[in-house]
């Protein structure tokens, strides 16, 4: 595993991964680690309701070498978390070692100091990168994992190379830190298992070189100075996720934000004539998420930000200096993206889901252009709704 990377910018970047441990043996695997981690004393569990089972059986495991252990359960739930957050840092409080398992919302209370994260989904992935603690990988767990989890994290990947694309586009109005050499190995690592065929989905060559895609993709993208850019359409995601009545994990709308994004900016750079259109309405875009969302008007607005006019010409200066380049860097990778759809819809069918029925394409296109106010980060797709392009 490369954890240092010397980069064409002249930094040698290191990994900001405190510890990736990668275990082939399970659960029992996993106890050892810990048995390795800290010599005795209590290890409590946190886990999401799905991985119950899991987090049971690592409390067996360490009960049955003389440690103390409980397992505490948390529901995924918005309004809850700031508690949930409270609740966490109780258990931690009262432990030697905190054990986090589970999915991403887990991730997300990991609340530092001494602790464990237990990497068991393949839907969690981005807890690799964002984890401020150990993070273990069962390799056995996540072949295990249901089906619309492996679905999920192959959707978060269509996602992250449009942050590629936007990282570059953003970098080249920068004179420094270019870090090119680190956006290209991200991007070589997602094409690569995109282009790869597989029989059947749940195989487990598919399911490992997913996993393996996920563990150098964290690897190389906490590298990066603004490695939170990479994250720049989980807002996107989880707004339509919203809307479609959270049936859909959110990678699994990521695949969708992720793929429509693409169709948007192909077509529309192709055709130019930028200066033809008025502005975004952006507060009406604002009132229409929290419509459609159910979220509070005040908290859309408070993630908006404020572009000024000057801003505006600036970046509208640069995407016009790059239209023809980031077209051509579409195309390029067309035949790539068609390849992942259609592995994405191999997924759905060998799992009995269904793809189709979640959301019409009008509510999936209003909910979609007005959430792209809410991110945090520039954006192509951003700036052209600014403009009002699309
Ligand atoms: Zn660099």
């Amino acid at each position: 595993m490369i954890m240092k990377y010397d980069c064409e910018c002249g930094t040698v970047h290191s990994s900001k991964i405190n510890k990736l441990i990668i275990v082939e043996s399970g659960v029992v695997g996993v106890s050892e680690i810990i048995r390795k981690i800290i010599r005795a004393g209590t290890v409590n569990i946190i886990a999401c309701v799905i991985a119950e089972d899991y987090a049971r059986g690592l409390k067996l495991l360490m009960e049955k070498s003389g440690y103390l252990s409980n397992v505490y359960l948390f529901e995924e739930s918005e309004d809850e978390f700031a508690a949930n957050v409270e609740k966490t840092i109780d258990v931690a409080s009262i432990s030697d070692l905190t054990v986090y398992v589970g999915d991403e919302y887990i991730s997300r209370l990991v609340t530092g100091g001494n602790s464990v994260f237990v990497l068991t989904s393949i839907a969690s992935s981005t807890a690799i990168s964002s984890s401020k603690s150990t993070v273990i990988v069962d390799k056995i767990a996540i072949m295990k994992c249901p089906f619309n989890h492996i679905a999920s994290g192959y959707g978060k990947l269509i996602t992250k190379l449009l942050c590629v694309l936007d990282y570059r586009a953003w970098t080249a109005s920068q004179k420094d830190k270019k870090c090119n050499d680190i956006l290209n190995q991200i991007e070589g690592c997602i094409l690569r298992l995109f282009d790869s065929r597989y029989v059947y989905y749940k195989d487990g060559d598919f399911v490992r070189d997913l996993t393996n895609c996920f563990i150098q993709v964290a690897v190389y993208e906490s590298m990066l100075d603004s490695s939170e850019m990479l994250h720049n359409y989980d807002i996107v995601s989880s707004n339509l996720q919203a809307v479609v009545g959270r049936k859909l994990l959110l990678g699994e709308c990521e695949m969708i934000v992720g793929w429509y994004s693409f169709n948007i900016l192909r077509a529309v750079l192709t055709h130019g004539g930028a200066d033809l259109f008025y502005p975004a309405d952006i507060i009406a875009d604002a009132e229409l998420i929290s419509l459609l969302t159910k979220r509070k008007l005040k908290n859309v607005v408070g993630n908006i930000e404020i572009i000024k006019s000057s801003e505006v010409d600036r970046l509208a200066y640069v995407l016009e200096e790059y239209r023809i380049d980031i077209v051509d860097y579409i195309n390029g990778i067309w035949d790539s993206l068609n390849l992942a759809m259609k592995n994405y819809r191999r997924i759905y069918y060998d799992a009995g889901l269904e793809l189709s029925g979640s959301i019409s394409l009008e509510k999936l296109s209003k909910v979609v252009c007005s959430s792209f106010c809410e991110q945090k980060y520039f954006s192509i797709v951003k700036l052209l709704r600014t403009r009002g392009e699309i």
